[in-house]
């Protein structure tokens, strides 16, 4: 397991796209090789690029094959420090800056870093606990200094959430995409990362009451962000992240930007395994291909 964010020795031990192929393949078949079409256990790698020839069928399966490494025509090693960047920096890149540095275009950055993106979001089972505080904000198009909601059509809306630990420190974010501010859109962020145990605050909005018939909500007046102030920073953060990183944010895509937003805070605490923890989710997640990409927004 490679661990840490030093960049040269990141470049030290995957020198080659032997050594990356290597890894891939180490925790692919962590609990051993069975062959995709025939069951059969036993196997000769190859030496070249690491697949393993099934002894009894011959079907060939490369270390890539139904990963979201699958097909990347840049090389894998290419492949693998774009991962690095992108799971060391807090910062974010943007696909231009990665296409500029890795000689590639910028429609091959773009679409990996989304597969890239694709593998941080949540699994959403690990629900958050204890004190969650909860609210929406809009992105895009002019900023008001005007509390209340905004029904501008242009403006994407986001509900998000935090958990705090016992410091009140922000432990762990969640963002959902919501078209309004009905109880309908804003459960599915209770639903898909709050536990019903939770202590959770949000301002006055009718939308959360019948929300409370499941949830433990407590709904206090909002005094412009000072009441839930981890909060309020983290969607300060968010804003200005994106806006200097992603210049334009397409509505479709937001909750995928979002998803690497969360997935860096979230993991924050484990930076020492985080590039790792993203290459075992690339492994394990289903291929996902430009024209899915398209597609599924
Ligand atoms: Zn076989």
């Amino acid at each position: 397991m490679f661990e840490g964010q030093d960049i040269l020795e990141f470049t030290d031990r995957f020198r080659d796209d032997l050594s990356c192929l290597s890894y891939l393949a180490d925790i692919k078949w962590s609990e051993g090789y069975s062959c995709q079409k025939c069951g059969h256990e036993k196997h000769t790698i190859r030496k070249k690029n690491l697949a393993r020839d099934c002894n009894r069928c011959h079907y060939i399966e490369s270390p890539t094959a139904n990963t979201l490494f699958h097909r990347v025509r840049f090389g894998i090693r290419k492949a693998f420090t774009i991962v690095f960047e992108m799971s060391a920096t807090t910062k974010g890149i943007s696909s231009q800056q990665i296409a500029n540095r890795f000689s590639i275009s910028p429609t091959t950055a773009w679409t990996f870093m989304h597969k890239v993106r694709n593998a941080m979001k949540s699994s959403e089972t690990q629900l958050m606990e204890g004190e969650v505080h909860v609210d929406e904000f809009v992105y895009g198009g002019k900023e008001r200094l005007k509390q209340g909601r905004s029904f501008d059509s242009k403006k994407k809306k986001i509900v998000v959430a935090v958990e705090l630990n016992d410091n009140g420190k922000v432990k762990r974010t969640y963002f959902k995409k919501i078209e309004d501010y009905s109880a309908k859109s804003l459960v599915g962020i209770f639903e898909a990362h709050i536990s019903k145990d939770a202590d959770v605050l949000t301002d006055k909005w009718s939308g959360y009451k019948p929300i409370s018939n499941e949830y433990n909500i407590t709904q206090e007046l909002s005094d412009f962000g000072s009441s839930m102030k981890q909060l309020h920073t983290i969607i300060h953060q968010v804003k200005s992240w994106m806006r200097s990183v992603y210049s334009w944010v397409h509505k479709e895509h937001i909750e995928s930007y979002l998803a690497e937003f969360s997935f860096r805070i979230n993991r924050s605490i484990y930076k020492q395994s985080i590039f790792h923890k993203l290459i075992e989710r690339m492994v394990k997640a289903k291929p996902y291909s430009y024209q899915m990409i398209i597609v599924s927004t």
